[in-house]
């Protein structure tokens, strides 16, 4: 990957659409991109100022039309990637696109790898690391939560703290190893307590982000549910009722197996992937057997357990055995039919799980619904997630480097409190101070650099 190099792809999603975009960015892009357009009055788009658009013709280099288009000319360095960058709109065929293309490399383009972009961006000070992050997380967000998380990561708010907490750390790191070189002439430029409290307020704030990282984890990636529960409690019933309120909007995910029913729900901001298990009994049926393979399956991978129970008929054995199954996981007990004359006493709902969170609903009559998505929300969160929520760790890539941070923090008390010698003490600040610069992308390796980008789409 050479940094020279001007780039080019396609940056809409395959398939056919009303418009597609070629992106084009780099040192050459404006010749490059005048080479394949053609303007009104013969122009193109060297002859054009920054941020405008312009209506023409896309061509190949032997002249052959190949669109009609509208060019946007961003000139570096008001860009999204700090380069010239050129974006061809046209119409949204894959033929068109791909024909694009062509006449962009035999121009003298080369084909953008995936993130690159955004990796220009990034070495061009546009973005800090954890600002490219978020752009891909803005891209995948499946509700407005995990969309509010990913703009305020974007925004730089996340950046901002740990610059502010890396800097606190720079200062002291300066003050210990200015008394290291000083050390012959006995001045003191920090005392043993000011550096330990002025650890303690970082390491504290720090142990404080950690703590938001599950949830950041839910919100960005969501959580699997599983129903289970004995065939007519109404497990698929609560599954349509929790889905018809608010569907989460998802991305289809390769290899997902569709035996095993599923739905994406939005429950209050949290992507849930809701698996219904039709087939958890014990068959003979070789093809039955199979679904209730993938069923185990399904209960293994979930990480939360939404037991149902019919609370018109007695509770039975194979209720029982099916609480049994799972045993260990975070499990709501959800006891449906509540419209019907009761019949499931509440006192045999006792100790059938750990936690005993039980809420009883009707799916077909709509009651019980919203103390259901608490319920899920509470099982799931432990934060509880304020709609006003500051700096969320969303990232786990963030979390091991904090958590790094976090003990070089811890060592570095441990050697004040000692009395070692300074030395010792600035090689762990150092170290947290590094840490915390891997996350925004102070201190990073292109082997970093390389496996982030790696994650985002060609084009982006
Ligand atoms: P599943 O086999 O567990 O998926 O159960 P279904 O969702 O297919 O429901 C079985 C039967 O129970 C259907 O006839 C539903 O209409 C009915 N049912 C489901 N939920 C309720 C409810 O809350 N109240 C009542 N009265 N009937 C329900």
């Amino acid at each position: 990957m050479n940094a020279g190099d001007t780039i080019c792809a396609i940056a809409t999603p395959p398939g056919e659409g009303g418009i597609g975009i070629i992106r084009v960015s780099g040192e050459k892009a404006l010749d490059i991109a005048s080479r394949v357009f053609v303007g009104a009055g013969g122009r193109t788009v060297r002859d054009y100022q920054t941020h405008t658009l312009h209506h023409g013709e896309l061509r190949a280099p032997d002249g052959k039309r190949i669109d009609e288009v509208l060019v946007a000319v961003m000139k570096a360095p008001r860009s999204y990637t700090c380069e010239d960058v050129v974006e061809f709109h046209c119409h949204g065929g894959p033929l068109i696109l791909r024909l694009g293309m062509e006449a962009l490399l035999l121009s003298g383009a080369r084909l953008a790898e995936p993130g690159e972009f955004s990796k220009r961006a990034f070495l061009n000070g546009r973005l800090d690391l954890a600002q490219a992050e978020a752009v891909m997380d803005l891209i995948s967000a499946r509700t407005e939560a995990g969309l509010r998380v990913a703009l305020e990561q974007l925004r730089g708010a996340l950046s901002e703290e740990l610059g502010r907490l890396r800097e606190g750390l720079v200062r002291l790191l300066v003050e210990v190893e200015a008394g290291i070189d000083f050390s012959d002439e006995d001045i003191t430029f920090i005392s043993a307590q000011g550096l330990a409290n002025g650890v303690t307020v970082v390491r504290d704030r720090i142990t404080q982000l950690i703590r938001t990282a599950e949830d950041g984890r839910i919100v960005r990636e969501g959580v699997t549910a599983v129903l289970v529960g004995r065939p007519n409690v109404g497990k698929s019933s609560l599954m349509n009722a929790l889905a018809k309120a608010d569907r989460a909007i998802v991305t289809p995910i390769p290899g997902t197996t569709r035996d095993v029913l599923e739905e994406f729900v939005n429950v209050r901001g949290i992507p849930v992937r809701l698996l219904d298990t039709a087939g958890l009994r014990e068959t003979v049926d070789v093809v039955e057997r199979e679904g209730v393979r993938r069923s185990h399956d399904a209960l293994a991978r979930a990480e939360l357990v939404l037991a149902v129970l019919d609370g018109s008929e007695p509770l039975d054995d194979e209720d029982r055995r099916l609480l049994d199954l799972a045993r260990g996981k975070a499990v709501i007990l959800v006891v449906n039919k509540s419209d019907l004359p009761p019949r499931l006493e509440p006192r045999h709902l006792k100790g059938l799980t750990e936690e005993n969170r039980i809420v009883w609903v009707s799916a077909t009559a709509s009651a019980g619904m919203e103390e259901l998505r608490d319920a899920i929300r509470d099982a799931v969160l432990k934060q509880g997630l304020e709609p006003s929520e500051g700096v969320l760790i969303t990232h786990l890539r963030h979390r091991g480097a904090l958590e790094r941070a976090q003990a070089s923090l811890e060592q570095v008390l441990l050697s004040v409190e000692r009395c070692m010698a300074a030395e010792f003490v600035a090689v762990d600040l150092r170290a947290a101070v590094n840490a915390i610069g891997e996350i925004i992308g102070e201190t990073t390796t292109d082997d970093i650099l390389d496996r982030i980008f790696k994650e985002f789409c060609i084009g982006k």
